[in-house]
């Protein structure tokens, strides 16, 4: 058994990745996994996921979204399992499903590597997905009942006094009390350890910046644009947002340790500098900490939830170069509590010459049929003018297992599904004519809200050969060839 520890792992190589990785060039920004990477001149950051010598890795650290599973388990199975550590939101979701493909997989959120992978603990049962609801994994060690609320699985693993290490658990092994008919795992499956001092800086020493591509309004192509993490999690539980799944709590750096790692992004001499935080109006240091991130002089942009954001709020953002504020429109239909003035946030932004991004959720089951689609999109636009948002960004729904979503949905979706998560492909849609006639429906209608006469002489100009304009040109000429054999044709 592969032992991961600095002493055993000296002077072996130990590799990031991240999946999906196209198996190319990642374009983005910075991946979460340079958060988890350990200090040392033995560690890498691979921007490919190609294939590797096993012989001179001693880990690999993998980080797996939902939709980069498949590649993920495609790629392990050409190397030694037995040197491969697993994280991120599916195997936080699915731990069983990587036992066949890593030595350890971590759940929750991590910082601190070496921690999480010296505990040998137990808690999860083997092999209980049952989409229909039994999807959780770990059981209550008192009553052996499985824990069906991701709350009560963090309240338990974070509590040591009652985390299962006593006399039913020994050195990993399950020793009494066992249920007939169901199998446990030993120390394979591990909570993600978060030390709240943050003590290591990202490695973004070993990521090319040069890499980082965002399409955003004024951002010229070979501008720098970087990131940073100042907290994690949110307090809200929008019904289909898997933020709080991963975080049920919020929690933020000390502000030392964002100073230290911001000082590392200005050396890079960024032109923009998004905050990744889920909602960081939400923290009440807000101001000392996006005053630390402007030392860089960087155009920044943020999520931030319209109900958070009031005068004073936007005040602070102007005097510290926010210049783009990311507010979830989500379903035009639905009023969400993080929503609650929503065009009153909008109306303090537009005062002080703040752009907003509105991102908004197109539930394909309910765009079926030329009256359905035009219903939804009439609504859809008539919003639009009425906020006039600089940038706006439509997403497929998406429904995440563990979210209240994905109890609506889950019966439409299967394993195959999970390499569409994208927020572009309405997989909830089987047919593939409907499918590609919505997927460029998605489109046009953004096409039509920046190419009008509207967003012209009221929100600003779209032909200015940005980012934004570039990537839209693109997708119309893409649209254009795709669709011209398809448009008319009935599904
Ligand atoms: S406010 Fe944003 S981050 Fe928070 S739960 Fe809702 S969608 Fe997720």
């Amino acid at each position: 058994m592969t032992i991961f520890t600095p002493k055993a792992l000296a002077g072996k190589r130990i590799i990031g990745l991240s999946f999906p990785g196209n198996g190319s060039m990642q374009v983005g920004l910075e991946p979460g996994i340079l958060n988890v990477l350990p200090p040392g001149d033995n560690v890498e950051f691979s921007p490919r996921t190609q294939k590797f010598n096993d012989s001179t890795v001693g880990m690999y650290m993998c980080s797996v979204y939902i939709a980069g599973r498949r590649e993920f388990k495609e790629w392990a199975m050409e190397h030694d399992t037995s040197k491969i550590v697993v994280g991120s939101y599916d195997p936080t979701m699915f731990p069983e499903e990587y036992l066949n493909f890593a030595a350890k997989i971590v759940m929750g959120p991590c910082n601190d590597i070496w921690a999480t992978l010296s505990q040998e603990d137990v808690v999860f049962q083997r092999a209980f997905f049952n989409p229909t609801d039994d999807f959780q994994l770990a059981f209550n060690p008192q009553t052996l009942e499985p824990i069906k609320d991701p709350k009560a699985l963090k309240e338990l693993l974070a509590d040591k006094k009652r985390r299962p290490n006593n006399s039913r658990f020994k050195k990993g092994k399950f020793v009494s009390d066992v249920k007939p008919g169901r199998e446990y795992v030993n120390d394979r499956i591990i909570p993600g350890v978060l030390d709240p001092a943050y003590p290591y800086l990202p490695r973004y020493d070993l990521y090319n910046v040069n890499n980082n591509a965002q399409v955003i309004p004024d951002m010229q192509s070979g501008q720098i644009v970087t990131s940073v993490n100042t907290s994690f999690g949110c307090i809200y539980n929008c019904s289909f947002c898997c933020t709080p799944l991963m975080f049920d709590a919020l929690v933020s750096k000390p502000l030392g340790s964002l100073a230290r790692e911001v000082a590392l992004l200005k050396a890079l001499r960024p032109s923009f500098l998004f905050i990744k935080d889920e909602n960081p109006t939400l923290l009440p240091d807000f101001e000392e900490r996006i005053k630390i991130i402007a030392t860089p002089g960087a155009k920044i942009y943020m999520f931030s939830s319209a109900n958070k954001l009031t005068k004073e709020v936007a005040d602070i953002m102007k005097k510290n170069n926010v210049y783009m504020v990311c507010l979830g429109l989500e379903d035009p239909r639905v009023t969400y509590e993080k929503n609650e003035n929503l065009g009153g946030a909008i109306e303090l932004l537009k005062e002080r010459g703040i752009y907003t991004y509105l991102s908004y959720i197109v539930n394909p089951l309910d765009v079926v049929g030329a009256e359905e689609g035009q219903a939804f999109y009439t609504l859809l636009m008539n919003k639009l003018r009425l906020y006039k948002p600089e940038m706006i960004c439509g997403n497929f729904l998406m429904p995440f297992p563990g979210t209240r979503e994905w109890d609506k949905y889950y019966q439409l979706i299967s394993e195959r599904d999970f390499i569409h998560y994208d927020s572009k492909t309405p997989f909830l849609i089987k047919n593939e004519v409907a499918r590609k006639k919505m997927e460029y429906y998605l489109f046009w209608y953004q096409w039509l809200y920046y190419t009008s006469d509207f967003y012209k002489n009221e929100v600003r100009e779209f032909e200015v050969g940005d980012t934004l304009h570039k990537r839209f040109v693109e997708l119309k000429e893409h649209f254009d060839r795709v669709m011209s054999g398809i448009v008319g044709v009935r599904p």
